[in-house]
């Protein structure tokens, strides 16, 4: 919804929209599927369906558990977007075109999304996430979503926890400039 910036104010922007008409663009990255009715994430739970005037992107390599990524946009006047979405925005760095392996996990996790086991599994992932803001308050705590980060200080720090950390088991991302602003690099 904002990246490595937090969680974005959505009802604000909403609001906004709503009395200027606003274009907005929202990275759910980090709330499809761990956030919202059937993992909608946090934007389309706020909202209750997508408009014309919001642009979704998603990743489907993070709580969706599968690979690729996905788009939402408004059904009414969308095509012209649709098409120039999909001949200009062609992947270039991060997640290239869906394998027939990728497609097979995709369908499964959206199987997965319809039952009743993903209220369970977001339950058990908001406990982790409430445990960690308690022993471990950052500017993002009690924000519901499972990404936090940690300033570590120096780069070299930075490696030397996330390595730590992976001795013991746990797999933490250290993130630099440009993940995270310029000077505060961080484990994710
Ligand atoms: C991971 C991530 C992305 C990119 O997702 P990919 O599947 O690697 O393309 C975009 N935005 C945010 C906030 C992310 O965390």
């Amino acid at each position: 919804m904002y990246s490595t910036g937090g969680k974005a104010p959505i009802g604000e922007l909403l609001r906004l929209q709503e009395k200027y008409g606003l274009f907005l663009f929202f990275d759910e990255a980090h709330g499809i599927s761990t956030v919202g009715e059937r993992g909608r994430g946090a934007v389309l739970e706020a909202m209750g369906g997508i408009n014309d005037r919001t642009l979704i992107i998603t990743s489907l390599n993070k709580g969706f558990g599968a690979s690729g990524g996905a788009i939402f946009l408004g059904r009414k006047g969308s095509q012209d977007r649709r098409d120039l979405a999909l001949r200009n925005g062609g992947p270039l760095m991060w997640s290239q075109r869906i394998n027939t392996a990728g497609l097979g996990a995709v369908l499964a996790s959206v199987d997965l999304h319809r039952s009743d086991e993903l209220p369970e599994l977001q339950r058990r992932l908001q406990e982790n996430i409430d445990l960690f803001d308690r022993l471990l308050p950052t500017g993002l705590s009690g924000d519901g979503l499972p990404i936090r980060f940690v300033d570590v200080g120096s780069e070299d720090a930075t490696v030397h926890l996330a390595q730590a950390l992976l001795e013991r088991g746990y797999y933490a991302s250290p993130i630099f400039f440009p993940s995270s602003p310029a000077g505060r690099p961080a484990c994710a």
